[in-house]
């Protein structure tokens, strides 16, 4: 039986999901940002919680951590660099590591830059990755505790997953992410084709994700920052991939 998910909102504009095995009956929260909307996407499952899966360190990844392991005795898996900074914390995790939920299998495949120990789950069989705040749809992570190197290299991983693979983010910010790529990739009609189809999911309510990494690949521009006409219309032409990326980065900080 495949794996199952179920995407909801917390606080203002951070996504909660499960993913749940049919089989064992094993549910893992990602991350948790606060407990009470994990806890209504529990009951409207009818799902047990056996674990969270920390992305980083943030607050608003964290906070509902405390009182969902109180209630479930969830456990907690964690990246191994953050892991001291985060509460609860049972197993602590990094690159290559796998990570199982009930039959459900994950690799761990560290992602830094917007924190230095951030981490993403993918889960190869189910073709769904859980990136946190590294890879948002048609935008990425603000770059706080690494470089845009880094960043930049954290995002080719990601970019090297299959492209059937959906994956599943930290926040709602696809449309914002767009008024801004159209700024500086005006005539990508795959971005042009994204933005009418995030149009329509929003206008009737829904979440602009999963999206899968193929797609993003040709419309993301922070996943293009190798494109030579992208660096080409950015007078960076001949410059190095992640510096390409710095200076989209640096536009978005700004815009
Ligand atoms: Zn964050
Ligand atoms: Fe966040």
């Amino acid at each position: 039986m495949p794996a199952e998910t179920y995407l909801f909102t917390c606080l203002t504009d951070n996504f909660g999901v499960l993913i749940h095995d049919p089989m064992s009956g094993a549910t893992a929260s990602i991350d948790a940002p606060e407990a009470a909307p994990v806890e209504a996407a529990l009951r409207k499952t009818g799902w047990r919680l056996t674990d969270i899966l920390v992305t980083h360190h943030h607050a608003d990844h964290t906070a509902g951590i405390g009182e969902l392991k109180a209630r479930h005795n969830c456990r907690v898996v964690a990246p191994r660099g953050e892991a001291r900074r985060i509460s609860h914390v049972d197993k602590a995790v990094g690159e290559g590591d796998t990570v199982n939920v009930g039959g459900l299998e994950s690799r761990v495949i560290e992602t830094p830059g917007h924190t230095a120990g951030h981490i993403s789950y993918f889960f190869p069989a189910e073709k769904i990755a859980f990136v946190g705040d590294t890879l948002f749809s048609i935008g990425c992570g603000r770059v706080i505790e690494g470089n845009a190197e880094t960043m930049w290299q954290s995002l080719l991983k990601l970019r090297g997953l299959p492209e059937d693979t959906r994956f599943y983010c930290g926040h709602e910010y696809t449309a914002a992410n767009i008024r801004f790529a159209k700024t500086i990739d005006s005539n990508n009609k795959a971005l042009a084709a994204r933005d009418e189809e995030v149009r329509r999911l929003l206008a009737s309510g829904k979440s602009t994700i999963p999206a899968t990494i193929g797609a993003e690949k040709a419309a993301n521009p922070f996943l293009r920052a190798d494109d030579a006409e992208l660096a080409k219309s950015l007078g960076l032409s001949g410059s190095p991939a992640w510096k390409v990326f710095a200076e989209i980065r640096e536009r978005k900080n700004r815009f």
